[in-house]
């Protein structure tokens, strides 16, 4: 079966044997599947290996998609392990983004945008030498077909590998890498590759590829829906309005800004009415009868475009072509979008943003899904599958959902009802009661302890009193750390695995998501309140579209996003067979049937005011003596 199948292991784990069997017949049927997996499965491999085999066997391409570079390695080793065991060739090609391949000093400082108009004027102009040194009249040179050779004579090859060769050679990473995936019988790569319609487009007539016959994985899919909200969503602020005029005034431009002026003052009387940190619906209508009251607003946008690409030809940066991109995108359709003015103030200054924001990730999604020959969405927290189903826009798909392959007795997983971090309860009496209970339960952990809290200001409101009434070591997550600051971090959390230190972050902070504390470096986790923020104008957008969509506004757009995000931060605790530990959900609306509903029958979450003895039991006498 295996060999059938290119699974590269000598033995299935649990759940990877039926994993393999179902994917291949999904890709054979030409259905489409929705996959909740809990980490430990395999799902890689178990997905990976299927879709290969068959696509080998009728020539088609499998694309493997993912916005963690984390998983393009785990991708790449399991396709390794394939070639190796079965003496395979294989041609894989790992993509990351363009920007991000780009030899160029400071091209990756460029936002995309900015980035893919230098890039084709550079290519236009002929100024850029490693395109030039890759391709000329169309064709590739002499020298980039002898290391597309060698190239391919080493693939599977990491991206990294691949932009260190060819900036070596003074090549394009990016031009060869496409023409290598013309080939390519695995494409690993973000996300937009497919579902950014500029970027596919284009990526479809250079690769030659095609979306008919392609299978389409889609890794931790949890995250497809807001990815593709934010490269649907444009902004533009008053800032970069006068960046533009900036601009404008150094190209000597002086026509174009008066007109520039014109639309900052066209945004300033849009939101004259605003207070600080409040934002306004504005209608299509609204903002372009400002701007036609001045001029006309198409040919003003050709006229901005006109000068970005002069702009264009000096710097890597164009705020008069952010401007012009912004403007055609405002034109764009209503359905699925909504138009916000937002007023807030960013060091000290006034900030006046307006943006098209996307609402409805299946605009761009169910085209993929309708068009490829099978798209699998996969994730270790796809729960419930129903809701990612609909909101990606599957006509059709079928929903695995597959328990968590590690043994129920290794997890004590409890929802402690005594506190809670709901708005209109928060308070100094509150925040010191949460920081007692955190302090008592901590002294039953026998090692490290993380917490995840709903927001910087309520983990700093409740450590004033913790940090006061917990012995152990605690270390605070900072906002925005960087990857060297991150790793530090957690090297010193973990060095405190045997006295125990606690480590203070946030849901949505860096620890969350994607850090492995394996073995004795975790041995609990608590989830403290429930991270739901007040809804903002976009959030409710969000609840109204999706009630009059599904009749599901508050589940899709509100709760369960919250919910899904707590139950990713537990997701750090038990990473694998032998890890032991215990998940604490803390804040009394856990219980509340609308939430409990929400936790996978495989939690086995048990309601508890007793903890402290549970606790204590499970680390001393194991899960069985708990609740035997
Ligand atoms: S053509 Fe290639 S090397 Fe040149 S700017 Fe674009 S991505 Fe960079």
């Amino acid at each position: 079966m295996f060999k059938e199948f290119l699974f590269p292991y000598s033995q299935a784990r649990e759940g990877q044997d039926d994993l393999i069997l179902s994917i291949y017949n999904i890709v054979k049927n030409k259905k489409n599947v929705l996959v909740h997996a809990p980490t430990g499965i395999g799902k890689t491999a178990a997905v990976l290996s299927p879709c290969l085999a068959y696509a080998l066997k009728n020539d088609l391409t499998v694309f493997f998609l993912t916005s963690r570079h984390t998983q393009h390695k785990i991708a790449l080793d399991t396709l390794k392990q394939i070639r190796e065991k079965f003496n395979q060739r294989i041609i894989a090609i790992d993509l990351i983004g363009k920007k991000w391949m780009c030899p160029v000093k400071g091209a990756n400082k460029l936002n995309s945008t900015e980035f893919a108009d230098y890039c084709k004027a550079q290519r236009e102009e002929g100024k850029c030498e490693f395109y030039s040194k890759t391709i000329q009249k169309n064709k590739l040179t002499v020298k980039a077909k002898k290391i597309l050779a060698e190239i391919k004579e080493k693939l599977p090859l990491d991206v990294e590998d691949v932009i260190k060769i060819c900036s070596k050679e003074k090549l394009c990473p990016y031009e060869l890498s496409l023409i290598l995936a013309n080939k390519a019988d695995v494409i690993i790569a973000d996300y937009y590759y497919l579902f950014n319609p500029l970027i596919s487009n284009l990526f479809f007539k250079k690769s030659k590829k095609s979306l008919e016959k392609s299978i389409v994985i889609v890794d931790e899919a949890h995250n497809l829906g807001s990815r593709i909200r934010n490269l649907l969503t444009t902004k533009i602020s008053n800032w970069t309005i006068k960046f533009a005029i900036k601009e404008a005034k150094k190209f000597d431009k002086k026509e174009l800004i008066e007109k520039l002026v014109k639309v900052e003052d066209a945004l300033l009387s849009l939101g004259a009415d605003l207070d600080y940190s409040e934002e306004k619906l504005i209608s299509k209508k609204e903002f372009v009868d400002k701007i036609n009251q001045n001029y006309d607003y198409d040919e003003f946008i050709a006229e901005l475009e006109f000068t970005a690409e002069e702009v264009l030809q000096e710097q890597k940066k164009s705020f008069i072509g952010s401007v012009a991109n912004f403007l055609s995108n405002w034109l764009g359709q209503d359905e699925g979008f909504t138009r916000i003015l937002s007023f807030k103030e960013v060091k000290g200054q006034p900030f006046l943003s307006l943006s098209y924001r996307c609402l409805d990730p299946s605009i761009m999604s169910k085209a993929v899904i309708d068009s490829a020959h099978s798209v699998i969405a996969m994730s270790g927290t796809l729960v419930p599958t129903s809701m990612y189903k609909d909101i990606l826009g599957f006509s059709s798909a079928e929903e695995k959902n597959y328990r968590n392959p590690f043994p129920l007795k290794n997890r004590l997983s409890l929802i402690i009802p005594r506190t809670t971090t709901k708005y209109a309860l928060r308070n100094e009496e509150q925040y010191k009661k949460i920081a007692l209970l955190l302090a008592d339960i901590i002294k039953v952990i026998p090692g490290n302890c993380a917490l995840f809290f709903p927001s910087y200001s309520l983990r700093d409101s409740i450590n004033k009193y913790f940090s006061l009434f917990c012995l152990r070591h605690i270390l605070l997550e900072k906002p925005n750390l960087t990857k060297k600051e991150k790793a530090s971090l957690l090297k010193e959390f973990k060095s405190y695995k045997d006295e125990g230190a606690v480590l203070s972050a946030v849901i949505t902070g860096s620890f969350a998501e994607g850090i492995d504390l394996p073995g004795d470096f975790l041995k609990a986790v608590i989830v403290i309140g429930l991270p739901l923020e007040p809804p903002d104008l976009e959030t409710r957008e969000l609840i109204r579209y999706y009630d009059k969509k599904f009749g599901k506004g508050w589940d899709y757009a509100y709760i369960l996003p919250a919910f899904i995000k707590a139950m990713q931060a537990t997701g750090r605790c038990i990473r694998s067979e032998t890890d032991k530990g215990v998940i604490i959900f803390l804040d009394e609306r856990y219980k509340w049937k609308n939430y409990l509903k929400c936790f996978p029958p495989d939690f086995n979450i048990k309601i508890c005011e007793k903890y402290k003895e549970k606790i204590k039991d499970f680390f001393q006498y194991g899960w069985g003596s708990v609740f035997g």
